[in-house]
């Protein structure tokens, strides 16, 4: 028997068969040449019989995929069937004496060197050149296609982390589950598998121990993996699956705790078409508006015109809504190369986020131009705020520049210390705090919270990133106009918008340690609102004690789930 644990990042529990990533094709050495004798035009045609190989098993995926994993899969396939790869690589083999998967290999940098080199477009299919290449080169030696294995049935797929092009065409209908060796539960794939609603383990040591094939139960609420399936273990993954079958409700209006307490439940968004889905999902409003994420991909900064456009494209979907807009937060995993210097030594800590407003202050003055502009041509109520704050005087200034718009309420992310150390003093210059867990865990722990490495410390259910939650809440209390009051009318709000509120145990211990809003994906709404119903704001209190007095976050789990039964209830 064996059983490795990792980092929960998405609940659900599950008996399948294990298939790994397959590891990316190996080049095939340079001074690779046929053998003295071999017949090179028989080498040549096996090139096209590959290729033709490769674009039929990446049809037959394609029309089973569906929105953006198909787009590329299809395009993938078009450039299999492409015979300006095969052509080059066969020249190689004719009149260079290359081995085939050597000339394939060569004619795949040629065509790609050509492509970038004609610029935009073209430049950005050099990838899908380069993976179509890797597949011939694998079909040639008859090994495993490089990725995601290409098998009919359901498996759960154990892999060291997937690169963004293999997350595309992740189909949840094949993989049931995600376990990865590496990966943090803040990484690009830890997020995108809680946003399918993926059972999604990540950082577990020793999971390629176990071989294609095997049976394994997973349960990756709590992080586990065994190849000792029991019969408990079966009654546990058919409850999971009938409540796959018949899913949580959330109906909207917010969470309301047994005693008829109400916390916000609000959706975090990157643009107009993450705000559908949030409207359609009942979300009260947008806790977290993630602005940068519209201009990722662009070299210079968008116009005043274009911004307020895509606010007011993303406003409509919450009329008289509140929306909390959060300025550019460009730097470390998100750089944006208008605003951030690429070559910093530690981005993470570097001139990132608010702090680009010292040398380039135009670029947030626009942005706020822009997002007052949108305010004033629709109906939502945008709540403004700046990430990574770290000083009083920077609140100041940038609440300031709020007001001189009439943008109001005016805040900032909680992601520093030493924001949430001296929040009383935060909190007297701005109108709301947002706690970002996911840096403030960063930080607080001192630990990359891209680095699969530091995940066990990388966790929000840490004490010492409560204690700064806590400590949060305290200043909001202190700088509000009634110490005593729960609830935004007399506190000043504090709501959280990293990856915590999404967990629904995590989400009682907020709650109980004077939260009064929570921002999530959307799909984590119906399960966070179905825990809160089940306990009272004294109970949610004295689960928050517990939690904040544990030893370790693993003390403060385990505390959790003992006073939650309904998250064992629903395998969460
Ligand atoms: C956070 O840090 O918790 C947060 C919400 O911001 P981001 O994840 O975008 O850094
Ligand atoms: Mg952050």
């Amino acid at each position: 028997m064996a059983q490795y644990t990792g980092v929960a990042v998405s609940p659900g529990r599950v008996i399948g068969t294990i298939r790994s990533m397959a590891p990316p094709v190996k080049e095939p050495a340079a001074d690779q040449v046929l053998p003295d004798g071999a017949d090179a035009s028989a080498e040549a045609e096996r090139i096209p019989a590959a290729a033709a190989a490769v674009q039929a098993t990446l049809t037959r995926l394609a029309e089973r995929a569906s929105g953006d994993g198909k787009k590329i899969l299809e395009a993938t396939a078009q450039m299999a069937a492409d015979p300006s790869l095969s052509q080059t690589a066969q020249g190689l083999v004719l009149s260079g004496g290359k081995t085939p998967e050597r000339a394939v290999w060569e004619a795949g940098d040629q065509v790609a060197s050509m492509l970038e080199s004609l610029g935009g477009y073209m430049a950005e299919r050099a990838t899908d050149v380069r993976d179509v290449r890797a597949r011939i080169v694998a079909e040639l030696r008859g090994e495993q296609a490089p990725g995601i294995p290409e098998v009919d049935e359901p498996f759960i797929l154990t892999a060291i982390d997937l690169a963004p092009a293999d997350t595309a065409t992740l189909d949840p209908t094949r993989v049931i589950a995600l376990v990865t060796s590496d990966g943090g539960p803040q990484s690009h794939t830890a997020i995108l598998a809680r946003q399918l609603g993926l059972p999604a383990i990540v950082a577990a040591k020793g999971i390629h121990e176990f071989s294609d094939g095997t049976e394994v139960f997973v349960d990756s609420g709590l992080g586990t993996i065994t190849d000792e399936v029991t019969e408990e273990h079966h009654r546990l993954s058919e409850a999971w699956a009938e409540l796959q079958r018949n899913p949580l409700t959330y109906e909207g209006g917010g969470g309301v705790l047994a005693d008829g307490t109400r916390v916000q439940l609000l959706a975090n968004i990157g643009g107009a078409k993450d705000a559908a889905k949030a409207a359609a999902a009942n979300a009260d409003g947008v806790g977290l508006f993630r602005t940068e994420f519209l201009f990722l991909d662009r070299e210079d900064e968008p116009s005043v015109e274009e911004q307020t456009t895509a606010y007011e494209e993303t406003f409509t979907h919450f009329p008289g809504k509140k929306v909390v807009v959060r300025t550019i937060d460009a730097g470390a995993d998100k750089p944006l190369p208008f605003l951030t210097d690429a070559d910093e030594p530690n981005p993470a800590l570097g001139v990132r986020a608010y702090r680009t407003s010292w040398e380039k202050r135009s670029v947030l003055t626009n942005q706020l131009d822009a997002i007052a502009a949108a305010a004033r041509t629709t109906d939502a109520k945008p709540w403004v705020m700046a990430p990574m704050i770290a000083t009083v005087d920077e609140t100041e200034d940038f609440v300031g520049l709020c007001r001189e718009r009439g943008l109001e309420p005016a805040g900032i992310m909680v992601e520093t210390p030493s924001a949430a150390i001296i929040a009383d003093r935060h909190l007297t210059e701005c109108d709301f705090a947002s706690i970002g867990t996911n840096d403030l865990t960063q930080y607080t722990m001192a630990a990359d919270r891209q680095l699969g490495s530091l995940a066990h410390l990388n966790s929000p259910w840490q004490p010492a990133v409560l204690a700064l939650v806590k400590a949060t809440c305290d200043g909001a209390r202190t700088a509000g106009d009634d110490p005593e009051a729960f609830g935004e009318s007399a506190n000043k709000p504090v709501g959280v918008c990293g990856e915590a509120a999404g967990d629904p145990g995590l989400a009682v211990v907020l709650v109980g340690l004077g939260v009064n809003s929570l921002s999530m994906t959307p799909r984590s709404l119906p399960a966070v609102a179905k825990v809160l119903s089940t306990v009272t704001l004294e109970q949610a209190k004295d689960l928050a004690a517990q939690a904040l007095a544990a030893r370790t976050s693993e003390d403060a789990v385990s505390a959790i789930r003992a006073g939650l039964p309904i998250l064992g209830e629903l395998g969460l």
